[in-house]
């Protein structure tokens, strides 16, 4: 036997071979992903109950069980908790914030656009929160 022509079998073998597992694999990634879709999915729905049940919540209109009722206050403390992180950025960023309304003011707005209060004190950016850096 030609030694070229074993070469050439022994390469078109591994081609095939190749070829037959990376269409498994393909088929894997293909379900994988479908998985991950699907799971995509119920998180999203499961994301929506509970915005319609804190959402009844917020507007009082529903009867809750107590531990719904315990992670809609911890909901509630998050919101304040993001609220009170991006006020921070904002002052970080140069930006004033309403004492009056809590709007966000550029720095050379000597009024507040939302409420027309006069945005008083010192012009240094440095609101009142005091940001420790680490
Ligand atoms: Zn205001």
């Amino acid at each position: 036997m030609d030694f070229f022509e074993n070469v050439k079998r022994a390469v078109s073998d591994t081609a095939q071979t190749v070829s037959k597992a990376s269409g498994e694999v393909a088929d894997k990634v293909k379900t994988k992903y479908s998985i991950y879709d699907m799971n995509g999915d119920i998180k999203r729905l499961l994301g929506e109950i509970g915005l319609e049940i804190y959402q009844s919540y917020k507007n009082d209109e529903a009867e809750l069980s107590e531990s719904i009722l315990e992670k809609c206050r911890e909901l509630d403390e998050k919101n304040a908790q993001i609220e009170a992180a991006e006020a921070k950025l904002v002052s970080k960023k140069g930006v004033l914030v309403c004492d009056n309304c809590g709007e966000k003011i550029s720095k050379n707005m000597t009024f507040c656009p939302k409420c027309g209060s006069k945005i008083g004190g010192e012009d240094d950016g440095s609101v009142t929160i005091t940001v420790t850096e680490e």
